[in-house]
């Protein structure tokens, strides 16, 4: 593991420091703008907010500020993952509607927890250097989550969905079973308009619509019904996010005025009149380009007698729970099995994330090219993508789908903040905005793999080295 050495801490003067002022001199720069990065910085920091980034001339430091001298590391601003799930845990346990272990898994007793405990989540991320976090959905704990009056310092910025509209009827019976509320109904205009009265009621910060492909005969009221919830989001002063990954579906969306849309285009290269509709919308595209095979890793893993599936947490911000309920993957018993129907979802999953794959990094390209702003997304929660550190094989998927680098940096910080309706605080570092930055040993304007050097993490203006939040 890197970034176990200490940063040197000197207090220039025999005078001490006033309380909260801090300087980070020395290091490489990159602000989240997308602009040059400044070599040799200063930034100035003053209780929880910046004063000033620039140069030795730009942000003179006088005797009494703590002086930390970071020559050699490269800052960036904290990372923004634009879709996670805090009512998921990055395995099977999280999602009892994937028909696996739900025999094995006491689904409602994992759910108090996860509500007792946000903080298993908070440190994970914080540990990864993400703090802020988008969670498009979920139970209607979640939205609880964000109106904690928890020390700012100790946890990322978090907004939330809450409960997902869907037409969906399956998930319905399942997650009603398991004594939830997970899904709002879209059966009838009535519904539809009853489900966005809901939410605004208990306090949802976006209105989210799980839009899989409807059965033919039902697409064009379907696409309708999606455009009256995006009419009564726009009302009641919520943006409207969708998950559809087909090109007509996330056209339509994208015509009842989603802000958003959560996940790829995956079954056909996108059109011009596609790039149009997002441009006119001014809305986000957020990929997600390694879920997919997450899930097939997870699905295939549980079968009896086989070696966990290995995890991919460079720092151990993996918390010990996460770890044990996915080494006993191979203990589920007969509910492991995977037989009949459940082999073949695996199987021709398999098959489909690989074209699907293929197309969402051309598609990301596209709109990318098109100058439409790409949110850095990993839909943490689900199987084997984890809270946390799931987000630098994201990174490194964009990379190798032909994002440059330092443009994934702006997806991954400026573009989530803004899409998170947070820029004014967070996002790119700036005079005024919150001290919320990363210290990485590698350069992240060269290898998006250079997130994984990180070795501090500061929110709210204080500087902590991971190893604080790391894992026992
Ligand atoms: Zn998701």
């Amino acid at each position: 593991m890197k970034g176990t050495c200490l940063l040197t801490i000197v207090t220039l003067f025999a005078t001490p420091a006033l309380a909260g002022q801090l300087a980070l001199v020395g290091a490489t720069v990159h602000d989240g703008t997308g602009g040059p990065a400044l070599e040799d910085a200063v930034i100035l920091i003053e209780d929880e907010r910046i004063t000033c980034v620039g140069s030795r001339v730009d942000c003179v430091t006088n005797g009494q500020v703590e002086v930390i001298e970071l020559a050699g590391r490269h800052i960036t601003p904290g990372l923004v993952d634009g879709h996670v799930h805090y009512a998921q845990t990055g395995w099977l346990d999280g999602r009892p509607d994937s028909g696996i272990g739900t025999d094995h898994y006491d689904y409602e007793t994992l759910q108090r927890s996860l509500r007792d405990d946000p903080g298993r989540w908070h440190r994970a991320y914080l540990c990864s250097g993400i703090t802020a976090v988008y969670d498009v959905g979920g139970l209607p704990w979640t939205l609880d989550v964000g109106r904690s009056n928890e020390d700012a310092s100790q946890r990322p910025h978090y907004k939330a969905a809450g409960p997902l509209i869907t037409h969906y009827e399956p998930v319905f019976g399942v997650m009603s079973a398991m004594g939830t509320d997970t899904f709002l109904p879209m059966d009838s205009d009535e519904a539809a308009r009853e489900s966005v009265e809901q939410l605004v009621e208990i306090g949802a910060q976006a209105i989210k619509v799980w839009y899989l492909d409807p059965p033919a005969n039902q697409r064009e009221a379907m696409d309708e019904r999606v455009g009256l919830i995006g009419d009564a989001a726009r009302e009641a002063g919520l943006p409207l996010i969708v998950h559809a990954t087909e090109l007509r579906n996330a056209k339509a969306a994208l015509r009842a005025g989603a802000q958003m849309l959560v996940h790829s285009v995956e079954d056909q290269l996108v059109d011009e009149e596609f790039i149009q509709l997002l441009q006119e919308a001014e809305a986000f595209y957020a990929p997600t380009l390694i879920v997919g095979a997450n899930w097939g890793r997870a699905m295939s893993s549980v079968r009896v007698g086989v070696e966990p599936p290995p995890i991919d947490d460079p720092n151990g911000c993996v918390d010990s729970e996460t770890k044990r309920v996915i080494a006993e993957a191979g203990q589920l018993g007969s509910a492991g099995q995977l037989t009949g129907a459940i082999l073949e979802r695996v199987f021709s999953g398999f098959l489909d994330e690989g074209a699907g794959r293929a197309i969402a990094g051309l598609n990301l390209i596209r709109v990318h090219e098109a100058g439409v702003p790409v949110v850095t997304s990993t839909d943490a929660g689900n199987p084997l993508t984890l809270h946390g550190p799931s987000i630098y094989a994201e990174m490194e998927a964009m990379e190798s789908a032909g994002i440059p680098p330092s443009e994934i940096l702006v997806m991954s910080t400026r573009n989530g903040a803004a899409a998170m309706g947070g820029l004014d605080d967070f996002g790119t570092l700036a005079a005024g905005k919150l001290a919320d930055l990363i210290v990485l040993e590698d350069n992240p304007s060269q290898s998006a793999g250079a997130y994984r050097s990180i070795t501090h993490v500061m929110r709210a203006g204080e500087l902590v080295p991971i190893t604080t939040y790391a894992a026992e």
